[in-house]
């Protein structure tokens, strides 16, 4: 299985750095998660501009330890698959652990990214992206 479509990563990208200002403009976090959360949507775009993608089959492994993990908080809003690592920008979970606070398909995209917990580790970037 190739890598995820480089467009697709970019949108998930831009869907997570959009949600973090949607939550801001609600006054649902502060100004300083918000910041934080861009920034790491902005981080993990240069990664995958630099070639930094994991392959398709890592990417399904890793989402589907994420969704058996009690750090994981589901997002309707953005799709059926959509969760984040303990809420947007969260730095613990549901259950009091740490998390990252990251959109887990996005995260998931990036090969040298790793889970807080040491669920999954980092990947080698996969076979070069589809259009
Ligand atoms: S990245 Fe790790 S801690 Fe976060 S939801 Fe996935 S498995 Fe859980």
């Amino acid at each position: 299985m190739g890598s995820l479509s480089l467009p697709v990563v970019c949108g998930q990208l831009l869907t997570g750095a959009a949600t973090f200002g949607g939550l801001l403009a609600k006054g649902e976090i502060s100004p300083a998660r918000a910041w934080v959360g861009m920034r790491g949507a902005a981080r993990y775009m240069r990664a995958v501009a630099a070639g930094d993608v994991a392959e398709g089959g890592a990417v399904a492994e890793r989402l589907a330890v994420c969704r058996g993990c009690p750090g994981a908080v589901p997002d309707a809003d953005l799709g059926d698959d959509a969760m984040w690592c303990g809420g947007p920008g969260a730095e613990v979970g549901p259950d009091g652990m740490p998390t990252c606070g990251c959109l887990l398909p996005a995260k998931a995209s990036v090969g040298s990214e790793t889970c807080p917990r040491a669920s999954w580790p980092s990947v080698p970037p996969g076979p070069p992206a589809g259009k």
